[in-house]
């Protein structure tokens, strides 16, 4: 069991998960030395680099019986599981990823794994068994079919604490379960998101959206304006509840950046919506952090399922038949450049996959034949 240490009562040799910029998942390390919230850490694996200084907010405290099992090569681990585990989702699991201000997403909980998703799919035929490189091409042929119920197969369960009005934006997706904190039978905190103040913009002419950022004097006057706003609102709901009203009706006056808590259970073919929707660029920039948070961690504990969702949903371009219509009307590509593109195709795709891409192109009226001699 992993003990409830917080970053504010780690001490000198304790072992913590660090999390440092460019390192796809978190280093074990221990804490040299402590000065208020920097932490002088040395990494306990053989990497580059082996000493840093870090924030306090960016490690999670480990007992050493974890640190050691997360130390051992993994055909050395003792198992205390026969549940497949993925080695990313293994690491991140308890990790708290820091998001705006104050809030943060933590995988709490895991089922399945990319093997998983293979072997699900391969029911479909009556068959069960990984046969390792296979997967990453069973899995790529998933995503580029819609073939989607093996990535249902896995679950994932989250904790994330969040401003009032992202979790408005994000319960949309109602293809999930969740608890959220309640106001009701807790007393909620002081917390509220106040934006740093060079991000404050000003409003698009049409729709939803930000526009440029505004004068510096302006946008620092907002900030202190969102901030004194939440002071004084949160001054008035301690008014309430010191005068006796019930929490459920003091909690009326807090406003939409108080930040709430909840734990979030969905699976991996719904997450991928989930980010494809808040990842893209024209969603609020706050829940986009969120949705970076949680993309971190997918990609280290799926990484194959991340990458076909990557290459053919969310790096995709879908064309509608007009705009297909509009390219067949378009004058060829010369010659040398289509032959350049049928290489690199060869490079780059599997065979099957490349024949979808040379029809792709027929149908665009892009290639004079299509060629289906796959190398
Ligand atoms: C940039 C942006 C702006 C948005 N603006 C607004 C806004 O102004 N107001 C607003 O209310 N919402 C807004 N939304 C939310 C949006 O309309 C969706 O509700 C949200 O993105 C969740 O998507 P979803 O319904 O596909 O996901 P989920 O709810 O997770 O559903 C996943 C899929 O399940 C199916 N499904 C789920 N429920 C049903 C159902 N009841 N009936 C039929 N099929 C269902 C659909 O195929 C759906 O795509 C916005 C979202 C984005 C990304």
């Amino acid at each position: 069991m992993r003990t409830p240490e917080t970053p504010a009562t780690l001490q000198t040799q304790s072992y913590v998960l660090a999390l440092i910029p460019g390192w796809p998942i978190p280093r074990v390390a221990r804490v040299l030395h402590r000065d208020n919230d920097r932490l002088a850490v040395e990494f306990c694996d053989s990497s580059a680099p082996s000493r840093m200084t870090v924030h306090a907010s960016t490690v999670t405290y480990v007992p050493a019986s974890l640190a050691e099992r997360l130390l051992a090569p993994i055909s050395q681990r003792p198992s205390s599981t026969r549940r497949p585990t993925s080695t990313g989702a293994e690491a991140w699991l308890g990790m708290r990823i820091p998001v705006l201000d104050a809030g943060w997403v933590c995988l709490l909980d895991y089922a399945g794994t990319d093997e998983g998703i293979a072997d699900a799919a391969r029911t479909s035929y009556g068959e069960r068994a990984s046969s390792g490189a296979d997967n990453r091409r069973l899995i790529r042929y998933l995503r580029r079919h819609g073939h989607t119920g093996p990535f249902e197969m896995v679950g994932t369960k989250w904790h994330v604490r969040l401003p009032i009005f992202v979790a408005r934006q994000w319960v949309r997706h109602r293809t999930a379960s969740l608890n959220e904190q309640s106001g009701r039978y807790s007393v909620l905190t002081d917390d509220a998101y106040v934006p740093p103040a060079p991000t404050i913009a000003s409003q698009v002419a049409v729709k939803q959206g930000r526009d440029a950022p505004l004068p510096p004097a302006v946008q620092s006057e907002a900030a202190a304006l969102i901030a004194r706003a939440a002071t004084d609102a949160h001054q008035a709901y301690q008014r309430l509840l010191s005068l006796g009203v019930a929490r459920e009706t003091a909690r009326l006056v807090l406003p939409v950046n108080t930040y709430t808590q909840w734990v979030w259970k969905i699976d991996l073919h719904n997450l991928f919506h989930f980010l494809r929707l808040r990842l893209a660029s024209d969603a609020q920039a706050e829940i986009r952090a969120y949705a970076e948070a949680v993309a971190q961690i997918v990609r280290c504990a799926w990484p194959v399922a991340w990458e076909a969702f990557d290459d053919y949903v969310r790096g995709a371009v879908s064309l509608a038949a007009p705009e297909v219509g509009c390219l067949q009307r378009a004058p060829m590509r010369p010659e040398e450049a289509q032959q350049d593109a049928l290489r690199q195709s060869a490079d780059l795709m599997g065979p099957r996959e490349r024949a979808e891409f040379l029809g792709k192109l027929a149908r665009l009226g892009l290639l004079d034949a299509v060629n289906m001699e796959v190398p």
